[in-house]
């Protein structure tokens, strides 16, 4: 029954991830999780009351479909202020997640048989969606250290049509560079590529600063940065989440909303506008707590013996297992023998094959608990 276009692609593994660690839970297993990518904070109460407003004033229907004008004018202010960008509110459209924005970018731009750069490890639906979209996917290994000019040139072909960033990076933590980034930019100018910049972690840093590389000389007009509001203003079930591209690729984006979910929900929308145009303390608050569990997990590891680089941002330890087994072997023996749910590096491709990626999106309390529980493993399995 099923088409040849869905077999290109496999289930979610950090959403399989999860799934596991809810069925142990009701088990009622002494279950920690580690395998989620969402904020466990409250949505701040300001963006609540903003959309509980925008019920009672009867804000409850289809929207236009790139958004309402205040957002995306909102949307455009910020990336000018922050980015230095010049743009206007037909460079932004609105989407129903960030996934769903980039669902849309690789159906507006790319043909069967297109190739696309990914920066190994990558964030699980990268993958998936330029394949559901008949594209390609070429891994250029970026693991602990910048990429290399020459891994990107071997990578390339005359049918490479995008190069995909994210910065901060989901798993890997890190941030990349301005240096590593015009690298890259001048790489995608020298190639005409179209450049899918996922910055969604970008307020989530522990004292490095982002830089978008749509800033960059010659970039504005070949990069679509992917943005939302899920991670910083804790709102995962909200669905809110934008673009901003050249008009050309926004329009391309609108017709598949316009066809497919219409529009992102309107009292989500309304609340976002709320989280934009009121202090960011919020964030600041989140941003500064994540930072004293990073620095736990990060001191405990390397103290038995677990190497990790320290995450600059993000909310996720990526922790080489190279001398406790592979990824997948680590990952049974955290769940059976610890009751500890975390993903296998395979997951996010092939360079993640020995390491495992531990979210610290999970309060101190279980994360403590869980340094301990790992510690014991660790030392059982020396
Ligand atoms: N991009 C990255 C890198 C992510 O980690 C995630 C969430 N895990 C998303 C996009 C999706 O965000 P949203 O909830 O806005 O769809």
């Amino acid at each position: 029954m099923l088409s040849k276009r869905l077999s290109r692609i496999e289930e979610s593994a950090t959403i399989r991830m999860a799934h596991i660690a809810k069925q142990l839970q009701d088990n009622g297993k002494g279950i920690l999780n580690f395998s989620l990518g969402e904020p466990d904070f409250k949505t701040p109460e300001h963006i609540c009351e903003a959309a509980k407003q925008a019920l009672d004033i009867g804000y409850t229907h289809y929207t236009s479909s790139a958004g309402v004008d205040e957002l995306r004018e909102e949307i455009a202010k910020k990336i000018h202020k922050e980015n230095k960008l010049d743009i206007t509110m037909e460079n932004v459209i609105v989407t129903p997640g960030a996934k769903q924005a980039i669902y849309e970018l690789m159906m507006s731009v790319l043909d069967e048989g297109d190739e696309v750069i990914l920066l190994d490890p990558a964030w699980v639906s990268f993958e998936q969606a330029v394949k559901l979209a008949g594209g390609s996917p070429k891994w250029v290994k970026r693991v602990e250290e910048a990429v290399k000019y020459e891994s990107l040139e071997a990578a390339v072909s005359d049918n490479t049509k995008m190069l995909i960033l994210n910065s901060p990076n989901n798993p890997g933590g890190y941030v990349l560079s301005e240096r590593e980034q015009r690298e890259i930019a001048d790489f995608a100018i020298e190639h005409d590529l179209i450049v899918l910049s996922d910055e969604i972690y970008e307020k989530i840093l522990y004292g490095r600063k982002h830089v978008s590389i749509a800033s960059f000389d010659g970039m504005q007009e070949r990069t679509a940065v992917i943005n939302g509001f899920s991670k910083e203003y804790a709102m995962t079930g909200w669905r809110i989440g934008y673009a901003v591209a050249p008009t050309e690729i926004t329009k391309g984006m609108l017709k598949i909303q316009q066809h497919s979910v219409t529009c992102a929900p309107s009292i989500s929308q309304f609340a976002a506008l709320a989280g934009l145009r009121s202090s960011q303390n919020c964030v600041q608050e989140m941003v500064s707590e994540f930072k004293k569990r990073r620095d736990v997990i990060v001191k405990r590891l390397n103290d038995m013996g677990l190497q990790c680089v320290n995450p600059e941002g993000a909310f996720y330890a990526f922790i080489n297992t190279s001398g406790h087994g592979g990824d997948v072997e680590f990952t049974e023996r955290l769940l059976k023998e610890a009751y500890i749910v975390v993903t296998p590096g395979s997951a996010f491709g092939l360079a993640g094959k020995n390491y495992v990626r531990l979210s610290f999106a999970a309060s101190m309390e279980s994360i403590l608990e869980g340094m301990d529980r790992i510690e014991k493993l660790v030392s059982y399995l020396r």
